[in-house]
């Protein structure tokens, strides 16, 4: 009988580098934890991707995904036991439509609309808990060497001996990797995203608007939400505002000062100067914010080069089309 000592298994289990820590590369990453041996590298401080918080202190703000909906059976059963543990969460704010010079109205939300509490960042913290990540490592070029991938930040080797490897970066940020590693995947090259800008305002006192969050017309700002209207984030006011992504792509080339002195003062013509008695504000800007071409499936997979493909970009614009992504991919890998 051939009995297996834990050694054995580790050396037999198929070694896999996962480049991103957003939701589709830790969903696949977790997924094939227990089966194969998982690496991810991740160029930022921090896992979640645009599922993102940012912490200026006292304040923190969900300046990327304000939300996400579930549709689907699986992504609704992955959902279940977060919100057992309470580490995801629904938001049902009193959200209105608002335009200049027109009086605003009451949106309804016919599906439930669900947070990561305390912060967004939580769920990507709770699904890496387990795994392998290499932080603040950006990964500009990958090669084989004896049939086996090498991964390299700077021109310094930072990972190699894998079998194979997931690329989870929106497609332009995939697209500048393989550029450097002559690498081709049909359909990658038509996959588009806009930008968005976000910003912040952290008040110590108080601000008082008529709702929590609005959808805007006509206007550079397309969405202004109190963030600190989700669960568990009540302690100071916050206000996370988002331009309009063509707004974004028009003005992307602009100096973030510029950028935040255009929207504040287009945020002031909107709710009036009570948001004027801030005691923090910050501006982002997201270059890959909105995918406005997908590329039409669930993710890529080739098994010649061994390298695979997923994103939120591969089916869609939202959180759950990175997860279905993330998993779909995981899946197929498993068949291997
Ligand atoms: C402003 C904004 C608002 C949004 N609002 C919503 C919303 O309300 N609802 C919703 O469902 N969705 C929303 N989204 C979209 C949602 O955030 C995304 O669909 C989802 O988070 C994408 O996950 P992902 O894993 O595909 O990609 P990402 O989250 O982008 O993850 C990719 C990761 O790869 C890393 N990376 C990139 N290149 C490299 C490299 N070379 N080496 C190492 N790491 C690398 C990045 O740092 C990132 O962490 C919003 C996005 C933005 C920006």
């Amino acid at each position: 009988m051939l009995v297996l000592n834990y050694l054995e298994i580790i050396l037999l289990k198929k070694r896999i580098a996962v480049i991103g820590s957003g939701v589709s590369g830790l969903t696949l990453a977790n997924e094939l934890s227990n089966f194969w041996d998982v690496t991810v590298f991740e160029k930022s401080s921090g896992v979640g991707g645009r599922m993102a918080t940012r912490t200026m202190h006292p304040f923190e703000f969900d300046h990327g995904a304000q939300f996400f909906t579930a549709r689907t059976e699986v992504f609704k059963k992955f959902l279940a036991p977060f919100i057992d543990q309470e580490i995801v969460t629904t938001w049902s704010p009193k959200i209105i439509s608002l335009e200049k010079g027109k009086k605003s109205f009451k949106r309804l939300w016919f599906e439930p609309h669900f947070i990561a509490q305390p912060k967004m960042t939580n769920l990507a913290k709770s699904l890496s808990k387990s795994l392998n990540i290499h932080l603040n490592t950006k990964i500009d070029k990958v090669c084989k060497k004896n049939s086996r991938w090498s991964l390299l930040d700077n021109d310094e080797v930072v990972g190699e001996g894998f079998d194979w490897i997931v690329f989870s970066a929106p497609a332009p940020q995939i697209r500048e990797i393989f550029n450097f590693s002559s690498i081709n995947f049909e359909g990658l090259e038509d996959v588009n995203y806009l930008p968005c800008f976000s910003l912040m305002l952290g008040f110590k006192s108080d601000i008082t608007l008529n709702f929590n969050a609005a959808l805007v017309k006509d206007s550079p700002i397309n969405w202004i939400s109190m963030n600190s209207s989700k669960p568990g984030r009540e302690r100071f006011k916050t206000l996370v505002i988002h331009s309009h992504n063509n707004w974004a792509h028009k003005n992307l080339k602009m100096e973030l000062s510029q950028v935040q002195d255009m929207l504040f003062t287009e945020l002031k013509s909107l709710i009036g100067s009570s948001c004027s008695n801030f005691d923090h504000i910050d501006t982002h800007s997201w270059r890959y914010a909105k995918n406005v071409v997908s590329a039409g499936r669930e993710f890529f997979k080739d098994d010649t080069l061994k390298i695979g493909l997923c994103g939120d970009w591969c089916r869609g614009d939202r959180i759950e089309d990175a997860f279905l992504s993330g998993k779909g991919l995981a899946m197929e890998l498993m068949k291997i």
